[in-house]
Parts: C-alpha cells; structure tokens; sequence
C-alpha cells in the first residue's frame, strides 16, 4: 500500500484517478480548494477509511508524509482559467514549486498532469514530444499554457538540480463522466445542450479539430506512468489520436442522444488552436505498449448516460427511452 496524494483529487480527473488508486489498495489523500472541482464527485469515496479529504490551496506550502504525488490541480476549461488568469498561472508555477518541494523533502515520485497546449496552435501535426510548440505569450489563453510550460521547466530542473523523481504527462483533451455540466468544455457543453434542447453552439465554423480521449484511457496511462522506472521522466503524450472536426462531434452528439436541438455558429474565442492530435508512439513503447481502448462512439455513450442521469432538466429522447 502507498500512500497517494493527488492534488486537485475533488475535480473530473482527479476524482476518477482517486476511485482507481483506491480500489488498486492505495492510501489516498484528496488535496483541493473546491474551484472547479466538487465534493459531489468524490462523495462516493468518504466511507472509505483509507480515503482522506483536504481543502488547501496548492499555491500555499503543503506538508504530508507521502510516496506519490499527482499534480493535478488546476482548471481545465478556458471558461474557468480565464476567469482569473493571474491565480490560473500561481496555481500551475506555485503549484508546482510547492509540491516539487514537498516531493524533495518527502522523496517521493511526482506526476505532472501537463497539457497538449504546451503546443499551442501547433504547426507541426500530428505533435510529438519533441515539438516544441507555437504559443502566444501575451494573449488569453496563455495564462494556462505557459503556467503548464513553466511548470514542466520547474520538474525538468527539480529533476536535474535536485534529483527529484519526476513524471511529465501531456494530456490531450479528455472528456467522461462527473465533468461539471457548465465546465464550458465542447463535449460536455455539446451533451448538455443537446439533452437539454438548447442550441448547440459551434465557435468557429467548426472546422477546427481535437481527439478526444475517454477518461478511463487516461487514468491507465497516468497510473503505468507513475509506475514507469525512474529513468522515465517524460514528456509523454497521452491521449486518442482519433481526431475529429468540432462539426463531426455535434453530429455524433445530436445522433447518439436523439436531440433536435439546432446547431448555431458563434464567434471564434482569439487563439483557438486549428488542430490537435497526439503521437502516442512514445506511450505505446514507455507505458507497456498502452493505447486508448474507450472510442468516441463508446465514450459519449457513457457520457450521455452520465448526464441523463444526473441533469433534472434533460428533454431529449434519451431520457424517455
Ligand atoms: P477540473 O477543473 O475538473 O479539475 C481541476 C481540479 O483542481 C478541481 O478540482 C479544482 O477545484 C482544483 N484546483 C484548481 N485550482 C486549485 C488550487 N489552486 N489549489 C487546489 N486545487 C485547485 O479539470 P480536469 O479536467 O480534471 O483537469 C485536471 C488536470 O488535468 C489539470 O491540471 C488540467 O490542466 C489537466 N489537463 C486536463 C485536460 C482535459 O482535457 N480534461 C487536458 C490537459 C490537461
Ligand atoms: N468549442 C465549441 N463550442 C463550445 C465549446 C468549445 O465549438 O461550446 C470549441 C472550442 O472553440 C475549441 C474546441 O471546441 O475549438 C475545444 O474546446 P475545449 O474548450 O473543449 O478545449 P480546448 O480548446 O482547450 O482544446
């Protein structure tokens, strides 16, 4: 049994990661501050002895005897990045300074959940690991993307300066069960107007591409990560290389969930990455030959049932049926 502290545990994520450790016979601690992530999604775990639960903010120093620890903590969606740009960019930097600081002190290994914006608008395509990305430093989005940067500098140099145990994973857009239903996510925010019969609202002209990894794919590739030896810090690619155009998954969505709602165009958020697909060669070879098994049609099935079942005001034929 080793004792697990995962930060931003109480967000989509980190919750599903927190079940799974668990149930592999782990001691986890749940480490969050409740800005986008929710004490609903981690509920189920609290009768669990081995289960602990902190609200902290992880831009404050954090003291906890531990062997692992998975930096997750950070909102995901631009919507609630960019509603506080500058504490989205101390979350990422501080974050990671205080947690790399605790690893070393503790020494314990440390997983970095980073992001295919490391790429930005990328101009290589598909992106490898060795692409080193096309970011805008001053515009709206870069508060995330070069707070991930920053902090994939600050593990690289723990790593080099202070032989910290480190773990870099660049997750590409993943979607799934206990997203929050105003995450502002284009899976999540398709389903819900779907299911709802509110318009479906493409930014764009919905050329625009992304590959949309199940959550449980992603859980798998963190955990063998972690599990990797200690000469495997990364970065990898983690994410499904199947990649769509933001107008095929509003017609996915509208045909699994049987919804009449409208598609509607509106402006295109300033930059909006063109495209997005993951090589995962360096995952399939580092990670034990891991691929994504869950497909999108699988995945929005599940993610369809989720909402169904849990938004009160769902009016689209799924819930009839
Ligand atoms: P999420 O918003 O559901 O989860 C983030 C969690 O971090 C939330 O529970 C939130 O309350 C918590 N948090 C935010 N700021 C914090 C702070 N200062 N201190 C403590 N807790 C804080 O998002 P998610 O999709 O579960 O993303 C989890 C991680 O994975 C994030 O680091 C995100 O950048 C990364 N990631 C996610 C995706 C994706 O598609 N979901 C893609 C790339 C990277
Ligand atoms: N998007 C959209 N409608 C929405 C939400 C998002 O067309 O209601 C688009 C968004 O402009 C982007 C893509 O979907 O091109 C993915 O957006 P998301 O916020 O899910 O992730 P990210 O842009 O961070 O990859």
């Amino acid at each position: 049994m080793k004792r697990i502290l995962v930060t931003g545990g109480a967000g989509f994520i980190g919750s599903h990661l927190c079940e799974r450790l668990l149930n592999e016979g782990h001691d986890v601690l749940c480490l969050d501050n409740y800005f986008t992530g929710s004490k609903t999604n981690i509920a189920h775990l609290l009768s669990n002895p081995f289960f602990e639960l902190v609200r902290h903010d992880v831009t404050a120093p954090f003291y906890a005897e531990v062997d692992e620890i998975y930096n997750l903590a950070c909102p995901a969606s631009p919507v609630h990045y960019q509603y506080n740009p500058i504490k989205t960019i101390k979350t990422s930097v501080m974050g990671a300074i205080n947690m790399l600081g605790l690893a070393k002190r503790v020494s314990a290994k440390i997983l970095q959940a980073s992001t295919s914006e490391v790429y930005g608008d990328p101009t290589v395509h598909p992106q490898p690991e060795e692409y080193w990305g096309n970011v805008n430093t001053i515009g709206i989005r870069s508060c995330y993307d070069e707070g991930k940067r920053c902090a994939e500098t600050l593990f690289m140099d723990y790593h080099r300066q202070n032989s910290v145990r480190i773990k870099i994973v660049r997750i590409f857009n993943t979607y799934g069960p206990r997203m929050n239903p105003n995450d502002g996510r284009v899976v999540s925010n398709f389903i819900v107007q779907a299911l709802r019969g509110e318009d479906i609202t493409i930014y764009g002209n919905g050329a625009q591409t992304r590959s949309f990894q199940y959550v449980d794919d992603l859980v798998e590739g963190l955990i063998r990560m972690m599990n990797t030896d200690d000469a495997v810090t990364g970065p990898v690619n983690i994410g499904n290389p199947n990649e769509f155009t933001m107008l095929e998954l509003a017609e996915k969505v509208l045909a699994q969930t049987g919804s009449a709602s409208k598609i509607v165009f509106h402006p295109l958020p300033s930059d909006d990455p063109r495209q997005r697909q993951p090589k995962i060669d360096k995952a399939y070879s580092l990670l034990s030959g891991w691929q994504p098994k869950v497909q999108l049609a699988e995945g929005l099935k599940r993610t369809i049932e989720y909402f169904s079942s849990t938004l009160i005001d769902v009016i689209s034929p799924c819930k009839k049926s």
